[in-house]
This record gives C-alpha cells, sequence and structure tokens, in this order.
C-alpha cells in the first residue's frame, strides 16, 4: 500500500504546505481517532486532536491552537513536535475512567512552560494500514529534546492506561439479559460492532434477534439501515401492519434478516439529529420509519449513520424517558445526550464489523504485534521522527 492509498490527511496536508509555502502556519485539527503519519507530521506545524471522545471539543481546541498559530506566524513561537506511537488502537471513553484522570493530566502536560500543544490519539482499529496505532503527540517552542521526554512521558503513562484493564463489554445475550434485570429506566444498550460511524453496515440483528427471543417489551432500537423496509412502510402507512422482513441485508456480519409482522407507528421524509449530541439537529437521516414488532419499537432509516442523539426516537414520537431499554448502534458518540437520561449503559461487544474481537478480523496492513490482535500484554513505545521548527523570517506585521 503507498501512502497514496491510506494516509488522506497526510497527503492533504503535504498539498497544502506545498501550495503555501514555508512561513504560513499550517495546524491540523484531528479526530481523536487519528492513525498519526510522518507525513503528516511534517508538513504541517501543529498536528492537534480533539480531547474528548464523544468528540464534543473541536471548538475549544481549535480556540486553542489559533493562537499558536498566530505566534508561529509572526515567529514568536518555533514548533518543534515529537511523537510516540504504540500498537494499541481502540475506542477509549473520556467519559469514564480511567480516562477522566488521563485527560486531566493530558491538560497538565500541555500547561507546562515551554509547551506550544499536546495531543493524545486512540488510533483507529477499525482501519487495517501501516499506521494505525495509538499515539502522543508534543509541540515545545524550540525545545525538541523537552519535546521528546514529554511525549515518552505521556505516551507510558497512556499505555498503561489502555493496558492496565479490558475494554471489552459483553455479548449480545449477556447485554441483553442485563439490560432487562435493571428496575430503573432506561437502560442503554450500546450496540457497538454495528456502528455505521466506523464503517459498519448498521442493518445487523444479533441484538434485535436477542431482544425478540427473550421477550423484551418496552424497549426502541435505533437506528437500523433499511432503505427498502423504510419505502415499504412509508408506501404502507402508518396505521398498517405488515409482515416485513427487515436488517441483515448487507453481509455475514449483519447477521440474518428477521421476519416480523410490524406495525407501522410512525413515518417520516425530514428526521434529523445532532452530531455528537450538540444543538440543534443538523444531520438528516433521509426518510425514516418507525415499526412496532411485539413490545419493541425499531426507527429504521435510509441514510446509514450511528446513533447519536435521542431526536432519533422523539421524531418519531417515542419518549426515550419513559422506555425500559433503548438499544443504539453507535460505540461512544451518543453518550452526550444519552448519557444523562441513562439509568444504566451497557456497551455490548457483539459479533459485526466493529467486533472487539480482533483476533476475528482479517488484518493484513497492521503493524504487528498489535494489542487485542496478538497474544501479547503490552507493546513497544516506537518514537517517530522528530520534526524540527521550520526557517521562517520574523515578520510581525503579517499574521
Ligand atoms: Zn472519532
Amino acid at each position: 500500500m503507498s501512502s497514496r492509498q491510506n494516509d488522506c490527511e497526510g497527503e492533504l496536508l503535504a498539498i497544502i504546505r506545498e501550495t503555501v509555502g514555508e512561513e504560513v502556519a499550517v495546524g491540523a485539527l484531528l479526530d481523536r481517532h487519528t492513525n498519526l503519519s510522518s507525513q503528516m507530521l511534517a508538513a504541517a506545524d501543529l498536528v492537534v486532536s480533539c480531547r474528548e471522545y464523544p468528540h464534543t471539543d473541536y471548538a475549544r481546541r481549535a480556540g486553542e491552537m489559533l493562537p499558536v498559530l498566530g505566534r508561529i506566524r509572526r515567529g514568536d513561537a518555533r514548533p518543534t513536535t515529537a511523537a510516540v506511537r504504540f500498537m494499541a488502537p481502540g475506542a477509549y471513553p473520556t467519559t469514564s475512567e480511567p480516562m477522566i484522570g488521563f485527560n486531566e493530566r493530558l491538560i497538565e502536560a500541555q500547561q507546562t512552560p515551554g509547551v506550544l500543544m499536546v495531543s493524545a490519539n486512540h488510533g483507529f482499529e477499525g482501519s487495517d494500514q501501516p499506521d494505525v496505532s495509538a499515539s502522543i503527540v508534543v509541540t515545545t517552542d524550540d525545545d525538541p529534546d523537552f519535546a521528546a521526554s514529554l511525549a515518552q512521558q505521556v505516551a507510558a503513562d497512556f499505555r498503561t492506561v489502555i493496558t492496565g484493564r479490558s475494554w471489552v463489554g459483553p455479548g449480545v445475550e449477556e447485554a441483553v439479559s442485563m439490560a432487562l434485570a435493571f428496575d430503573d429506566r432506561p437502560v442503554v444498550v450500546a450496540d457497538r460492532a454495528d456502528n455505521a460511524g466506523g464503517g459498519a453496515a448498521g442493518d445487523s440483528t444479533f441484538v434485535l434477534a436477542e431482544l425478540i427471543r427473550q421477550g423484551a417489551r418496552d424497549v426502541a432500537v435505533a437506528l437500523l439501515w433499511d432503505p427498502v423496509a423504510v419505502d415499504i412502510c412509508h408506501d404502507a402507512g402508518v396505521g398498517a401492519s405488515l409482515p416485513l422482513r427487515i436488517g441483515g441485508k448487507t453481509g455475514p456480519m449483519s447477521g440474518d434478516p428477521i421476519d416480523v409482522v410490524a406495525e407501522i407507528i410512525s413515518v417520516r421524509s425530514d428526521s434529523a439529529q445532532s452530531l455528537f449530541g450538540l444543538g440543534d439537529p443538523n444531520f438528516p437521516l433521509g426518510r425514516t420509519a418507525a415499526i412496532r414488532v411485539g413490545g419493541i419499537e425499531i426507527v429504521m432509516a435510509t441514510v446509514r449513520s450511528q446513533v447519536f442523539s435521542r431526536h432519533v426516537f422523539t421524531d418519531h414520537g417515542i419518549d426515550p424517558l419513559t422506555r425500559r431499554v433503548l438499544v443504539v448502534k453507535s460505540t461512544q458518540h451518543f453518550m452526550n445526550d444519552f448519557g444523562p437520561i441513562a439509568a444504566h449503559v451497557i456497551r455490548c461487544d457483539g459479533p459485526g464489523t466493529l467486533t472487539a474481537d480482533l483476533s476475528t478480523l482479517p488484518y493484513r496492513h497492521v503493524r504487528r504485534p498489535m494489542l487485542g490482535l496478538d497474544p501479547v500484554d503490552t507493546v513497544e513505545l516506537e518514537a517517530m521522527a522528530p520534526v524540527p521548527a521550520r526557517p521562517r523570517r520574523r515578520d510581525r506585521q503579517i499574521v
């Protein structure tokens, strides 16, 4: 694989640098799931990632970056960057420990005198390319040795946090049993393995089949990607009751389709949700439909999307506060909007494209050994090539 095929951010930054020249300060603000590359580091003055997962802090991080870029452009700061990566990519929520504490230490590290920016990347284990990894990026003001030592120190801390516990949740049967055993509501079950945001189809039926098998009632499920079933519901109209084959269309990772008798309770063409659960609903879902199957309500969409906000339910008259269990196809981005209302959150790690059992996935290009894929308890820290400050004219007139 050439970098052209697998490092689009690195290539984009290289083209930007080539276009704007060496005098312009270039910063990249990235998703925390970044698979960091040497090409990205070499092309930019600052490579920064959001700190939160769910990614609710892009604006805050941009606000931290922009004054630093101004100082760099004016020649008041000389960015020297060091990065350390290690093969433990994964999904590490910052809404709970140990990542809350780690993020606090990350902020402290960035506030150290002489430090410009510090970022931690989870990497993305759903990718299969040589730059997949967790990583730390430290940029100091003209102090490459300090950047290197601080990057090593923070990376060692991050590795300890990641390797110190299991990040794998209960399987489908156990997760459904756990959810139905609670008395308080709503219990939110995250169907992480079928998160369309991570590349899954969004039409897997493993959790739904288990809910039906266990006779679950007072449960709502979203979002099942099934454009054909949605069209049928729109054609049949609200109030119709009809046999319907739902989900499980895309492939083996989606499970089998389920034959149900569906009562159509709502259809819409204007549904939307809020990206990362922030602000007004601005993320369109295309045509959607809600059906009732026994004691289970299922919201289906024509746009493949993970669940970000409660709008997926409320748009169809389903009050999430009153349901016993809410199943959301999402890994962690649901938490900003569902976390505050959840009596309990269960992260279900069933089969599917984003399975937590990495040993079942056909990786070909990631570097080895990788935590979770290979039988290792820890992995080596790898210092990436240091990035010296670019020579710049000192020019206070141009910002
Ligand atoms: Zn992300």
